[in-house]
């Protein structure tokens, strides 16, 4: 049975054409930035139908009649699966497909558990996942944006049973990780934060939660390519209407190469299926004013707490995609199904899209996510490059926020240690014992993880964990 398309029930403004130009991959200053981010698909008033899904970049999936069905998709969009649901369908899903392993990585304090579930042609181990092309796919840290959620459920089914020679290449050659459920207590409460009251993603720095542990252990085990982080957003009729939006690592600390990619992967993977599926595009963050031009930036930037910019540190392909909740179209008024459906759709069609980035990129993108690491460690090791403690890849820090001499190494003292060192392994930071009787340990600036060590150590870091002394170079 082919999955139905609600994009086919409702009558949506047609994407505007894409700017010919290739848009630069960074810019500098939030004015150029704005300049460059382009004429986003425009919600025009004129409508047109949808085009056929089976002819956009990542067509729809090939599926047997008896494929389990969300119990979203089973009440035709009328209400959310429920996690108890979620367990079911996936439980129905594994036992239909070969292809899918299911784990639970933790237990939170009210005894919900994490799931991954592991897609691909055999069950491999973290450590032969890794030597692969993989993507990991991150959904509802915020436990109030359930379409995010619905969206991996059924993409996750999706590759399980899709008997395509598309999806049969893919997972041939390369692994899915799919976390359907960041935060299944945010999701039960329909709160933003977790149990405790944080919100996990901004923790992806310190660690402190489980969710955010969790996320950062699978990216140093499985050491995925490609990371995509799926959310929801309250847009605005004016200024903020655009269906899907996405964004890339924006701290300047990740490599320039992989942030080129993320940008690809924005422009040239997610928004072609999105837009192909009838539903516009954007920057996240950029308001755009009635002509479509960018004017002003309201989210967004460089935080290294973010998911976003912490798995890019950690040289990966990261994005950050956004389905807007609102219901600003009348047809959405007048049946929240269509609101709802409309959410669901443009994230399974964002997450297509960065398969399809996996299953074309996926050989270049192992061997430069690599690259990217060695090199990282060289300018460590050499004292060579910059630290940004601040901005963004549109806003140049201040000159104070700049490490142009980086230090070679960091030492912490025994106590400073036995602070941090869970979130310097979850990190996977490398630490020597100096030597010296206290107990002292040194983190070398040579290691893959150059790039957030001083913003975990370093005491001008906005959100360092512990004021380490910093070890000149030479
Ligand atoms: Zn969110």
């Amino acid at each position: 049975m082919r999955r139905r398309h609600p994009a086919r029930v409702t009558v949506r403004p047609a994407a505007a054409a894409r700017p010919a130009a290739r848009r630069s991959m960074v810019a500098v200053g939030l004015a150029a930035a704005l300049a460059l981010t382009g004429a986003p698909g425009a919600a025009g008033s004129a409508a047109a139908p949808a085009p056929d899904p089976a002819a956009t970049a990542a067509g729809d999936p090939v599926l047997p009649a008896d494929a389990p069905r969300t119990a979203f998709e089973e009440s035709g969009g009328a209400a959310w699966t429920s996690l108890e649901e979620e367990q079911d369908f996936l439980a129905a899903v594994d036992a239909a497909s070969d292809r899918v392993g299911l784990r639970t990585l933790a237990t939170t304090a009210a005894g919900r558990p994490l799931q991954l579930v592991q897609v691909g042609s055999r069950q491999l181990s973290p450590r032969e996942v890794a030597l692969r092309p993989s993507i990991l796919i991150t959904c509802l840290q915020h436990g109030n944006e359930p379409a995010a959620r619905e969206g991996c459920l059924q993409v996750v089914r999706d590759l399980a049973l899709d008997d395509s020679a598309r999806t049969r290449g893919l997972l041939s050659r390369a692994t899915v990780l799919v976390v359907p459920t960041v935060n299944p207590d945010g999701r039960a409460a329909n709160t933003r934060a977790n149990a405790d009251g944080v919100d996990v993603n901004r923790d992806h720095l310190a660690l402190e939660t489980l969710e955010a542990q969790t996320v950062a252990a699978l990216v140093r085990d499985y050491d995925p390519e490609l990371v995509v982080d799926v959310h929801e957003y309250g847009g605005r009729a004016d200024v903020y209407d655009r269906d899907l939006i996405r964004l890339w690592p924006r701290n300047l600390n990740v490599d320039e190469g992989l942030r080129a990619r993320a940008v690809e992967l924005a422009e040239d993977f997610v928004d072609p299926v999105v837009e192909a599926g009838g539903w516009s595009t954007g920057v996240y963050g950029i308001w755009n004013g009635p002509g479509g031009e960018p004017i002003a930036q309201v989210a967004g930037d460089g935080d290294e707490r973010i998911m976003r910019n912490a798995v890019g540190l950690k040289h990966t392909v990261g994005q950050l995609t956004e389905s807007q909740v609102r219901a600003l179209a009348p047809d959405e008024q007048a049946d929240p199904r269509v609101n709802a459906n409309r959410r669901v759709e443009t994230n399974v069609l964002a997450l297509r899209g960065s398969l399809d980035m996996l299953r074309t990129r996926g050989g270049e993108l192992r061997r430069e996510t690599d690259a990217a690491e060695r090199e990282a460690t060289r300018l460590g090791a050499a004292g060579e490059g910059r630290i940004a403690l601040g901005g963004a890849d549109n806003e140049p820090p201040a000159a104070d926020r700049l490490l142009l001499e980086p230090p070679c190494a960091y030492v912490l003292t025994a106590e400073q240690h036995e602070a941090v060192a869970q979130t310097l392994a979850l990190h996977d930071v490398a630490t020597t014992p100096t030597g010296e009787a206290d107990g002292s340990v040194e983190v070398p600036m040579g290691q893959p993880a150059r790039g957030v060590i001083p913003l975990l150590l370093d005491e001008r870091a906005t959100y360092a964990l512990v004021p380490a002394a910093p070890v000149a170079c030479g």
